[in-house]
């Protein structure tokens, strides 16, 4: 479980605060703010958001993206578009990805074979960690 966090001061202390449109409302006990859990969805969508602009960035296709993340491929795009985010064209290399345990993270990083010849870059998702491997010298 998440702890609920105050939007207007991330304080994790609050009290149930009634019932507004079906939504649990809380309120701070440090800044006496009301809040409900659809506040903290917010939070939520923004760390998604930076995510599929991450991967966009990376290379993936908004296919790719819609499979990993499970966000629509024309959220992504519309996000793109907000966002005004461009990536450079025509790169000679196309990154892989891996969707990994923490356990299969460190089984991977055990074997020297699949780091040589390939950078490799980590990214935190959800309770899973995505690996993402470019290998620019393959023919
Ligand atoms: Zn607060």
């Amino acid at each position: 479980m998440q702890p609920r966090i105050c939007p207007n001061c991330s304080s994790e202390r609050n009290i149930k605060s009634g019932i507004i449109n079906n939504r649990q409302r809380y309120k701070c006990k440090d800044c006496n703010y009301n809040f409900t859990v659809n506040k903290l969805g917010k939070k939520i969508d923004d760390y998604y958001v930076n995510k599929a602009l991450q991967l966009y960035l990376e290379g993936l296709t908004y296919r790719e993206i819609e499979r990993i993340l499970g966000i629509s491929h024309v959220t992504i795009l519309n996000w793109v578009k907000k966002y005004n985010i461009k990536r450079p064209y025509k790169t000679d290399y196309h990154p892989t990805y891996k969707i990994l345990n923490p356990q299969e993270l460190s089984e991977y990083f055990k074997n020297p074979k699949n780091l040589s010849g390939a950078g490799v870059l980590v990214t935190e998702l959800g309770d899973k960690f995505m690996l993402i491997k470019w290998e620019r010298f393959k023919d």
